[in-house]
Formats: C-alpha cells, structure tokens, sequence
C-alpha cells in the first residue's frame, strides 16, 4: 500500500483539500465526532452539519405526537411534512423543526432511547439522505454521523472513523449531561451507550461502520486538542497522496511499449470517431499498481474504457472461454490478458492477478464479473474485495455508460461516457483485519466500490438525464434480468 505521510509532512503541506471538499466523520456515540467535526469546519472553512441532530429532531417530534418509533411509514409521513432546518451558528448548529427550535429539546435521555429505533428505518433514512446529499453536493462541508463515509458521500474527500472505549465514551456523554443539569448516574449512561452501540451496529439499513477507505483514529486516551490536530492532519492524508502521485499520463505515454502504443493508435480514432466523453482524472502513472474497476454493460466496454488508459502496463482479466475463439483468443494472449474460470475460484487466475499489482502493473477488472442491466450497476462479487484485501492495491473507480446503446445500432442522443472517480486508497484495512474475516471485509469492499459506481452514475445522469433509447434499454435489461435469461 501507499506509504502514509508522516506528521511533519502534512504539517508541512499546510492546507491542501480544496473549498469544495466534503469530509465524512463517523463514528460510535461518545467519540468525539461532534467537537471534531466542528473544530475541523471552523479550520478548514468548511458548513458543519451533524447528521445524528436530524434523526435527533423526528424522534423528538415522534414522541411529542405519540407516535411509534418503529413506525417507519409513519415515520416518514411525519418528516416529509415537517420543515426541518439545520442552521450553523457561532457554537452549535440549532436545529429547527416546523420554526421552533428544538437545539436543546432533542438532546436528552429520552430522545438518546427512542433515536436508534427511529433512524433504523429504511423509510426514515432514504428521506434522511437524500437530504444530507442535497447539502453536500456542493461540496465545502464537513458532516458527522454513522454512515456518511460508507452511504452519504461514498466520494467524500476524506473519511475519518473516530473511536473510543466504552468507558471513555460513556464518562464524556456523563460529563455532558452534567453541565447541562441532568442527574443520571454514569452506570446507566454506559449501558445505554451500550445499547445503542449495539442497534446502529446490527441494523440491516447503513449500520454503523467502518468504511475500508477511512482514516480510523482511537481517541481514547487523547484530550481534545490532540484529537482535532489528529482530525485536521488525517482530513489532509488523501489530498497530500493524491499531490504527491504522478497523474501525467502524456509523460507515461512516452514511455508506453510498442505494443500497447498500437493498442491505443487503432482505439483512439474509434473513441473520437463516437464522440466519446471522458471525465474527471485519468489512471495514476507510478507503481504501486493499481486496480482498475468498472461497471460493465456491454461487450464493448473493454476496448472502449481500456482505451481510455492511455498508461501501461494494464493486465485485464477475461473468462477462459473467450481464448477459444480464433482471432479474439490470439489477441486477448498477446495483450497478456490473464484467462479466469468463472465457476468458483481460480486459485491460479488470482495469483497471476495478484503478482501483476505488487510488480506494479495496473489491473483492468469488471467487479460485477458480468454484463449487467444499463443503470442497474450490482451486485459485486467478491474478486475486488480479495485483490485489494491480499495486495493493499488502491482501487481506481470507473463509470461507463453509454456502450450498450451503441450495440442496439447506436443513438448520437446516447450519452458515450467513462468517467473516474478517484483514488480509493484502503486506510482501514489493517483495523478491519483485526475485527472481521476475510469474507466480511471483502463484502464491505465491494459494496464501497458499488455507492461509488451508483454516485459516478447519479452525477452523469444529472449533468447528461437519461435518454428514451437508455430507459428502454434499462427496463427491458431488468425484466429479461429477472426472468433469469441472459442479455445483451
Ligand atoms: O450522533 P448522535 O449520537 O447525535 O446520533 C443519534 C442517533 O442517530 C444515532 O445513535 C443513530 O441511531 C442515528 N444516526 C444515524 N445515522 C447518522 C447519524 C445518526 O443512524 N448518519
């Protein structure tokens, strides 16, 4: 993996993270997001907003009007009527319900109970979210909550994960109570934490949890002047990599073999000739390798977004059963493509796959493993998640859309497009090792690397909406997709 800058090295690089950026804190009750989130938003110049204060406020009004925290589809009526309003002030950020504000009403014993039951609501959170994401599309934001990094803004800048024991947790939140009057005994604050803990951590809807790119920092034995320096300086680690990795890809071009230089001579032309569109940064240039993954709709895919490259060595992967056919096989062997067997694991294909990242090739892969319906990117199978798992090889997000159109005779209307997100660089991993197996973590990759493909493809839609020839494509991919026939 990358190696990490060292304190006097992000000290050294002062502010490096653009006005736009957006960063996710999250974290169990207790462990100081709140003071962090301020404090970095207050340096860096950036909104704050705190996402626990919305669930806070529906549950505050749920138990006011009497209805059940785990009535989700009341609920959701109950939000979709309000005028919720979060506004940042000198301090605190007052939270306003229906134009009353509720700042201090939805911080109290009994809205800290009923809170877990309310934002475990599949209704409740997609409202939630949305929200969240309206307000940090801009970007300039620093949000807090629990799934912010993993659900919210799967493209955040940086993600940090802070922690804490339980005792430590639970004696903040009791001093907390205490300044504000309340008398409760520390005992029960921590089994409530406890509790609560335990219902964000095993909800089926965005529970609490580690995302595999986030900068986790323990802030138990910190006061809290080192925990917001250990914030402000982990905010800056993926802009100060990104400062420091090499993306001239005209100066990797220069260097490109003969033969991949042909490669790209015959595809460019094709690219231009269907107007194809390339957005955002292209592929790192400097070893490590890295994997490059993207979604996969249609035959065309390989040509056109490998074409895109324009650096090498890229290794790709490609089913065993294509190397039969006649010239295709040729090809694929004298590109070094590494032959997979898609039925059950290739013990061989991964090594090769594997020794290509640590001697510092690219890897091309399609997570999905498959063609799958046009806007419908998932599920991922859990190739992705094993390479990166056993070799630290950062993850190069890409979005493709458009090739499957093209198949269908084409439409000047259909947007041709690739677009990158950027440089998922695995920070958790070695934390994620400690608490889960090989399986856990390698699911959580995936479904990582999947908000991000569905993020790519919302701002796509919104900058280019979806096309007839698009939609129609979509709806009848899903209903052959559902009848269990292949497509395509
Ligand atoms: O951060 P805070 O403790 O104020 O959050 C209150 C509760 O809101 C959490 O215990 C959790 O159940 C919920 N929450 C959430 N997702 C977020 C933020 C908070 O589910 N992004």
């Amino acid at each position: 993996m990358e190696r990490l800058p060292t304190v006097a090295e992000l000290r050294a690089a002062g502010k490096c993270l653009p006005p736009e950026a957006v960063i996710a804190i999250d974290g169990p009750a207790g462990s100081g997001k709140s003071t962090t989130a301020r404090a970095l938003a207050r340096r860096l110049g950036l909104a704050y907003v705190d996402s626990g204060a919305m669930y806070r406020a529906l549950t505050h009004a749920a138990l006011a009007v009497g209805c059940d925290p785990g009535d989700g589809a009341a609920l959701a009526r109950l939000l979709a009527a309000a005028d919720l309003q979060l506004r940042p002030g000198e301090r605190e950020t007052a939270v306003v319900w229906n134009g009353r504000d509720v700042s201090q009403a939805i911080r109290t014993p009994e809205v800290d109970a009923a809170v877990s039951a309310v934002s475990a609501q599949a209704a409740v959170r997609e409202r939630m979210v949305e929200r969240q994401r309206q307000l940090g599309r801009q970007g300039g934001v620093v949000m807090e909550g629990r799934d912010i990094g993993s659900v919210v803004f799967p493209l955040a800048n940086a993600k940090l994960y802070l922690d804490a024991s339980l005792a430590a947790r639970a004696e903040r939140r009791w001093k907390q109570y205490r300044e504000r009057g309340e008398t409760i005994a520390r005992e029960i604050v921590q089994r409530d934490l406890a509790a609560r803990d335990q219902l964000d951590s095993n909800r089926r809807e965005s529970p609490l949890t580690i995302s595999p790119d986030a900068l986790v920092i323990d802030t138990s034995d910190f006061n809290q002047e080192q925990q917001i320096e250990a914030a402000v300086l982990a905010s800056r680690t993926n802009a100060w990599l990104d400062a420091r990795t090499d993306w001239d890809t005209a100066r990797a071009w220069r260097t490109l073999s003969a033969k991949y230089r042909l490669v790209y001579h015959v595809l460019t032309p094709l690219r231009r000739l269907l107007g194809q569109r390339v957005v955002g940064r292209r592929a790192p240039t400097v070893p490590p390798g890295v994997i490059l993954a993207s979604n996969h709709v249609s035959w065309f895919d390989p040509p056109l977004v490998g074409g895109t490259f324009r650096r090498g060595p890229v290794r790709s992967l490609a089913k065993r059963e294509l190397f039969a056919i006649p010239l295709l096989g040729a090809l694929l062997r004298w590109l070094d493509t590494i032959p997979i067997n898609r039925r059950g694991y290739d013990a061989e294909a991964f090594a090769a796959a594997r020794a290509a990242l640590e001697r510092g090739d690219n890897l091309f892969i399609f997570p999905e493993g498959t063609r799958r319906p046009v806007g419908r990117p998932g599920p991922i199978k859990g190739g992705l998640g094993i390479l990166a798992l056993e070799t630290g090889a950062p993850i190069l997000p890409i979005f493709v859309r458009g090739t499957c159109a093209l198949m269908w005779g084409g439409n000047p209307a259909s947007p041709l497009e690739v677009r990158y997100g950027p440089l998922v660089r695995l920070h958790a991993l070695p934390r994620l090792r400690q608490d889960f197996d090989r399986k856990e973590i390698t699911r959580r990759i995936g479904s990582l690397f999947l908000a991000i493909i569905e993020e790519l493809q919302v701002r796509s839609y919104l900058e280019r909406p979806e096309t007839d020839l698009e939609r129609r494509l979509r709806l009848d991919q899903q209903r052959v997709q559902r009848r269990k026939q292949p497509f395509g």
